[in-house]
């Protein structure tokens, strides 16, 4: 089998890291050469993930493609699908994710318990919708990483709003964020694993570790693995899918978004589970039986981002320290330039014993650093 990847990060590079265990030729579609997933590949084709002929002439000698990220020309890809290429996700369900006008549309219509929304065209429309504050307002498209969303608290946060098409989604009171990962192949037959669930510093609101399984009561489990299923049933694609989710204070879940591919909130899947997320999408890609998703034991995972103030050369400082911890490992995804808050790599504790993996989450965010090098 011929498979490709759009994109070359390090999901790309995780895929391929778990592809090497099975007979399958890999292509990535990337325009950085010097990408996370590079040289892991039988063949790195040099393009734009965007690009209508990029993507088609890609994919067109391909038995089947996958993404690493969702920002991709859909049309190329619904081109491919519709001359028997097989792409998993399905286009179809990439461009109702793609824009959140249409994916929270998409939760309403299939009867999928997402926050209360209105749509909005232009910054001046909010004026409005006063009464629907406090509220999250979300770019419909080009979004990423936080960037496309604001919170308005009140009136007076109204000049911070988006000026173009958005949603804007009733402020949830959050107890938790918890995250499934989900895999459907195509007859149809799902995997669910275990709920993620990502614990943040109050002070810098920022995500600061992960622990999985999430630990949430019976009732918050089996509504949050309902809500997954029915996410991924509903989008009718095999692939495999995040569904992140808030649990309110009542306990009750909203499903808050989905992705279309492997997933920050499951890298611990690699050594906390016995068929990892990527190992799960291959399984799904080539036609295999879908892997045992029960952890093997709990885990927590520490995001490697590059350290405030650095920007250049990468250097590791403290991984010495770290990789002396018996119950704990290091994943770089060979990024040679460090910058401020860049993903450069993350780090997987495991332990049964929920204490010791706050403990040693914490250590390792103090002793691990990415900084510039000579800087
Ligand atoms: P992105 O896709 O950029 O990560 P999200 O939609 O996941 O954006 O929102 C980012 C964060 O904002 C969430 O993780 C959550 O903490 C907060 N948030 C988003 N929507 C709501 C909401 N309706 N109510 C409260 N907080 C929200």
């Amino acid at each position: 089998m011929k498979a490709g990847i759009l994109g070359g990060g390090q999901l790309g590079r995780m895929l391929l890291q778990a592809a090497i265990n099975y007979p399958v030729e890999t292509y990535v579609l990337e325009n950085d050469p010097a990408c996370p997933a590079a040289h892991l590949c039988h063949h790195f084709v040099l393009g734009d993930i965007r690009d209508f002929d990029a993507v088609y002439n890609f994919g067109k000698e391909l038995d089947v493609i996958t993404i690493e990220i969702e920002a991709v020309n859909v049309d190329a890809l619904e081109k491919l699908e519709s001359e028997g290429v097989k792409v998993y996700p399905k286009p179809s369900a990439i461009r109702v994710i793609n824009n959140k006008i249409l994916q929270k549309e998409f939760y309403y219509s299939h009867g999928i318990p997402s926050p209360e929304f209105v749509t909005t065209q232009n910054a001046e429309g909010l004026k409005d919708y006063l009464n629907f504050l406090p509220a999250v307002h979300k770019l419909a498209s080009g979004g990423y990483d936080g960037r496309g969303v604001q919170m308005l608290v009140t009136e007076k946060d109204l000049d911070k709003a988006f000026d173009g098409p958005a949603v804007l989604e009733k402020r949830v009171n959050i107890k938790q964020e918890i995250a499934i990962i989900v895999a459907m192949n195509d007859k149809g037959e799902t995997a669910i694993y275990p709920p993620a669930e990502m614990l943040f510093d109050p002070l810098l609101n920022q995500l600061d570790f992960q622990i999985s399984p999430a630990l949430v009561p019976d009732k918050v489990l089996w509504k949050a693995e309902a809500f997954a299923l029915k996410v991924i049933m509903q989008l009718n694609s095999p692939g495999l899918f995040a569904v992140e989710m808030f649990v309110d204070n009542n306990d009750e879940v909203w499903v808050n978004e989905t992705a279309p591919r492997v997933h920050n909130s499951g890298h611990h899947t690699i050594e906390g589970n016995y068929s990892s997320q990527f190992d799960m999408l291959w399984r799904v890609l080539l036609h295999y039986p879908l892997g045992h998703t029960d952890a093997i034991q709990s885990s927590a995972i520490v995001n490697v981002v590059g350290a405030e103030g650095h920007k250049g050369l990468a250097h590791y400082e403290g991984l010495n320290e770290v990789l002396k911890l018996d119950n704990v490992f290091v994943h770089l995804y060979g990024k040679k330039e460090t910058k401020p808050g860049r993903k450069m790599g993350h780090v997987t504790i495991l332990s049964n014993d929920r204490q010791e993996l706050i403990h040693q989450a914490n250590r390792i965010k103090h002793v691990l650093k990415v900084v510039a090098k000579g800087g």
